[in-house]
């Protein structure tokens, strides 16, 4: 099976060792040494940045400035295209916000099927703003992305289409998109690509200037690090276009009484005293992927391999999406084919009680619409079940999880 075991890291399992976590999805457990340099930022060397010359203050400047330089580093950024946010929601509202018409080449907006509504509301917003029209890229049934689906969404980028929103991962389906041939065809259509990572950053190894996009986003929680981080990736040509949506301290090179002028990016998009400690301990989160990103990529596969083959074995489960994909697009030449996300139905049953019952004996994971409202209208479903894994799930969580499943379904028969 698989010997890769990261439960030691990670200090919430052990106070809550009997419990099976498999909502990784909705936010990750912290690694340690996130929590511990977290309270180290606070208590010992409490400071802002960018303000003051005394040692802690600059020894904080510092320590934030170089994480910007390892995200820029993990993800195959220039630094000055990462701008620190508090969350993948807050980077796209700032995107949307902040473009304005002439950086829009046409009339229409394409948003994927399966967005969360985080990478969906800012587009309404801005198409009513701008007056433009929304159109989906949409999916098989039960939210599958096949070859037949990628030939749909070709035809849908034409010259009209001034900017693409997509997922790079699914956060119902699983679905791992193909987007790096997505802002291909945006760009030979002079199209904006705005590409949410946010289920993504924990799972593979991103490369943003191969993927090609304008505008790359993901949050701190989802990846292992603190609540209230999260980072926003501009091209930076696009991010001396976008206007500022925040203006405040720090963000301006001058100002009078009647006008400002700004700082270049990312301090410009950066107002008001950020998330120092927050921003320093995701740092850690970093370290922590980059360190075993290799190992975390086979140990989910084969996870999700197992989950998936013993979900088959239950009647009446509907699995939607394709969360071991099927369909040739690889997605930036990783060989990543699953990131463990897999949401299901439960036919002829009553899936919200079948998941309390499932947290009355300590497995934990997430029924509802996931954020993804119209999805589930489309696929006709109210509700989904969604397991989620990380790298400290475990080959005995996901036995636990089918085994405590296949029981409670057998009592209600
Ligand atoms: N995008 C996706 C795909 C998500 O799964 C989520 C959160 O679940 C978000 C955006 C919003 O992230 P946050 O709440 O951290 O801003």
């Amino acid at each position: 099976m698989t010997d890769f075991s990261a439960k030691k890291h990670f200090p919430y399992f052990s106070d809550n060792a009997k419990q099976v976590y498999l909502d990784s999805a909705a936010t990750t457990q912290r690694l340690g040494a996130v929590i511990e340099v977290t309270r180290q930022a606070m208590a010992e060397n409490n400071a802002t940045v960018h303000r003051a010359a005394y040692k802690k203050a600059s020894e904080a400047t510092v320590a934030y400035e170089n994480v910007r330089q390892n995200v820029a580093s993990w993800i195959n950024a220039r630094q000055d295209e990462i701008v620190f946010t508090s969350g993948a929601t807050e980077s796209l509202n700032m995107i949307a916000a902040g473009i304005h018409a002439p950086m829009l080449n046409g009339t229409k907006i394409l948003v994927c099927a399966s967005e969360h509504h985080a990478n969906l509301l800012p587009w309404q917003a801005l198409a009513s703003r701008l007056d433009l029209s929304i159109e989906v890229l949409p999916l098989e049934q039960d939210g599958v992305f096949s070859e037949a689906t990628w030939e749909r969404w070709s035809t849908l980028v034409t010259q009209d289409v001034c900017l693409i929103a997509c997922a790079h991962v699914s956060n119902v389906l699983g679905n791992i998109y193909p987007v790096k041939a997505l802002c291909q065809l945006a760009e030979q259509n002079q199209a904006l690509t705005i590409i949410d990572g946010t289920q993504a950053l924990a799972h593979l190894s991103v490369d943003v200037a191969d993927i090609g996009c304008d505008f790359y986003v993901f949050s701190g929680h989802k990846m292992y690090g603190p609540t209230g981080t999260g980072v926003l990736f501009g091209r930076y040509s696009c991010l001396t276009g976008l206007l500022p949506s925040k203006l405040g301290g720090e963000m301006v090179s001058a100002v009078s009484y009647e006008r400002f002028t700004t700082q270049n990016p990312p301090l410009k998009f950066e107002a008001g005293t950020p998330n120092v400690s927050g921003v320093i301990a995701l740092g850690e989160a970093l370290y922590f992927l980059r360190e075993h990103m290799t190992q975390i990529v086979q140990h989910e596969r084969t996870l999700c391999k197992l989950l998936m083959s013993r979900l088959k074995t239950i009647k009446h489960l509907r699995v939607l999406g394709n969360p071991l994909q099927q369909h040739g697009h690889s997605t930036n030449g990783n060989p990543q084919d699953t990131i463990g996300i897999v949401s299901f139905v439960l036919e002829q049953q009553d899936n919200h009680s079948i998941v309390q019952q499932l947290w009355q004996e300590g497995i934990a994971l997430r029924y509802g619409h996931h954020c993804a409202m119209p999805l589930l209208q489309t696929l006709s479903v109210g509700a989904c079940i969604r397991v989620s894994i990380g790298a400290y799930t475990d080959e005995q969580d996901i036995l636990r999880f089918v085994e405590t499943l296949q029981r409670i379904l057998r009592q209600s028969e």
